[in-house]
């Protein structure tokens, strides 16, 4: 697999931090801003239960480069629900 497209997801059963590390551009605004979460000298340095969901979606729509980006689980299973009863 190529190392610069990985993509990593963590998620708390309600949101799903996805992780692209090919994309950051290292301005700690993460670190910074939700330190309870987003531990870059830890691994996994993402520590999804560390805040509320909603500070979590706060904080990874303040990535300034697209590194981190979300999406809410209830959505995901409602488009997969609307695909299987489309199979
Ligand atoms: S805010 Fe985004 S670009 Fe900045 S360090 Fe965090 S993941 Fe990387």
């Amino acid at each position: 697999m190529n190392e610069r497209t990985i993509t990593t997801k963590y998620t708390n059963g309600d949101v799903t931090v996805v992780w692209q590390p090919h994309k950051c551009i290292h301005s700690a605004i993460c670190a910074r801003g939700l330190p309870t979460v987003f531990r870059p000298a830890e691994r996994p340095w993402v520590v999804i239960d560390g805040a509320s969901t909603e500070a979590i979606v706060e904080q990874v729509k303040k990535c300034p480069s697209g590194a981190l980006s979300y999406f809410m689980n209830d959505a995901l299973a409602s488009v997969q629900s609307a695909e299987e009863e489309n199979d």
